[in-house]
């Protein structure tokens, strides 16, 4: 690595060296255009060289695409230098041919790195990217593609060429916005091709006339920020984080606790969705008889859509963590049982429901027998799964309206609504008879007095329990009837 980034550091050197010597030449000299093509060729050639070296292999392709589009880019700067020299300045000209054909090989290999970069999936990151691409084309369309529409006298060809230019752009800043918006490393190199493509639409824009021309201070600065988007271009390649820029980021699995929208990006989506109707306001304000309607609506459309997709899809994301969530507090780590807060709210509803319906209730608590000796015995490790497979294996002897509840170690408790004494004893004796590894429990059984509190309830089978254990464990105790249980529900 070391040695990799020792050779880029000499490279970005030696391109702020040449950059910045550049103004030192006469302008519009045979020196500098000779200056200016000659260090462009340079950066397209290393490129070249880098791709097979710096790339990770399957994402060479990212980068001679990259190349391609630079080299068409330096082709066209040759032939417009070569029309000079002869005196002329055509337009269009093969020259803008050539040129134009960069744009497309250039999107296409960024097109192919983002794609890189989100491997598995990465649908949040495109909408976003949509939802700014559509804002900035809409200002795109209305205050720059539109009016070179409308300008009458303009042979269809020329008109047609000149548009390329910005349609061209346009789609690099759809693209740029894009590669922000996707997962992936943010390294080095990454930045160097953000930083190439954005002094590329500096360029452009100055010379287009976007910013202001006639000043040969601009020009020269079009010129340096071109020759910097090459350099950057080639500085990318050659960084020794060029292979990893390509890489995707493993998508996080499980339980995700950021929801994937940060304040900050989400200041930019809710600016960009403004756009349309600022569009709006501003055509309105200068002169409201010549609005842009169909456009800001087309655009506004197109946005909102965008927008509650990105909402349904951090909905779902919510509602799935929820779900998750809500599944987790309610289980037991160990057993996959309910744990004593899903038995809390168990049997709190089926206390009220059989107050209701005037319903009995019994409540049973169970304890594996000398479980420390088991444990000491076959270790800790088959102590869990003892009660892993216990757990099952009783939940699978109870009914359907019946709960299951780990209570504490290696005591459960079982919540059987619409049971007497006798039944539940009888569903008690299935869950001993189920009981895995040899092992054996002892149990206290308690009827609701169609008053008592829960804890109450629980409390009397636990006395159950220990009465249970005293007489000897491996058995079924049922708690004293209180006084206040009804004759009919004692039986
Ligand atoms: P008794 O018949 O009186 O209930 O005897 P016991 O050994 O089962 O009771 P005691 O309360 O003395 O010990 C309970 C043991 O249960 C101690 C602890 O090692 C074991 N235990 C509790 N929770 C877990 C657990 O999650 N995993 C394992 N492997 N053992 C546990
Ligand atoms: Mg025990
Ligand atoms: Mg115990």
């Amino acid at each position: 690595m070391g040695r990799e980034n020792r050779a880029w550091r000499w490279w970005a050197a030696a391109g702020v060296a040449a950059i910045a010597g550049y103004p030192l030449l006469p302008a519009e000299s045979t020196a500098s255009t000779t200056y200016y093509n000659v260090l462009v060729l340079a950066c397209v050639l290393a490129i070249g060289v880098a791709a097979p070296r710096r790339a990770a292999p399957g994402t060479r392709a990212v980068w001679y695409l990259i190349g391609a589009g630079q080299l068409a880019w330096a082709g066209g700067d040759l032939l417009f230098s070569w029309y000079e020299a002869q005196g002329l300045d055509p337009f269009p000209s093969p020259a803008d041919v050539v040129y134009l054909a960069g744009y497309p090989l250039l999107g296409a290999g960024i097109l192919l790195l983002v794609r890189r970069r989100t491997r598995g999936g990465d649908r949040g990151g495109l909408i976003d990217a949509a939802i700014v691409s559509t804002g900035v084309s809409l200002l795109a369309w209305v205050y720059v593609i539109m009016p070179m529409t409308q300008e009458s006298g303009v042979p269809a060809l020329q008109k047609g060429i000149s548009l390329a230019y910005p349609g061209g752009d346009l789609v690099l800043i759809v693209l740029l916005i894009r590669l922000y918006t996707s997962r992936g490393a943010r390294t080095v190199s990454y930045w160097l091709m953000s930083f190439a493509v954005v002094a590329v639409l500096g360029a452009d824009a100055i010379f287009t006339g976007l910013i202001t021309t006639d000043s040969g201070v601009f020009n020269l600065v079009a010129e340096m920020l071109w020759m910097s988007s090459y350099f950057g271009f080639a500085a990318a390649a050659w960084h020794g984080s060029a292979a990893r820029t390509a890489a995707a980021t493993r998508q996080a699995t499980g339980l995700r606790t950021t929801p994937g929208v940060r304040p900050g990006r989400l200041t930019v989506l809710a600016l960009a969705s403004l756009l349309a109707p600022a569009v709006l306001f501003q055509q309105g304000l200068t002169d409201p008889t010549r609005i842009d309607w169909l456009p800001i609506a087309a655009g506004a459309m197109v946005l909102f859509i965008l927008v509650v997709l990105r909402m349904r899809g951090l909905v779902m994301h919510v509602q799935r963590q929820a779900a998750q969530l809500a599944a987790i507090a309610n289980r037991d780590g160990l057993t996959g049982a309910p744990n004593r807060r899903a038995w809390d709210t168990g049997i709190a509803a089926a206390l009220a429901h059989a107050r209701r319906r005037d319903e009995p209730v019994v409540v049973a608590l169970l304890d594996l027998d000398h479980f420390k000796q088991y444990n000491d015995r076959h270790g800790h490790l088959a102590g869990d799964r003892l009660l892993r497979e216990a757990a099952d294996a009783w939940a699978g002897r109870l009914r359907t309206q019946d709960l299951i509840a780990r209570y504490g170690g290696e005591e459960f408790a079982v919540l059987l609504p619409g049971a007497l004494l006798g039944e539940a004893t009888e569903i008690m004796e299935r869950l001993r008879g189920a009981t895995p590894g040899g092992q054996t429990f002892s149990a206290g059984l308690a009827l609701w007095d169609g008053a008592e509190t829960a804890e109450a309830l629980v409390a009397r089978a636990d006395t159950a329990l220990y009465a249970a254990k005293r007489a000897g464990r491996d058995r079924i105790t049922p708690a004293t009837t209180p006084v206040a249980v009804p004759a009919s529900l004692a039986a």
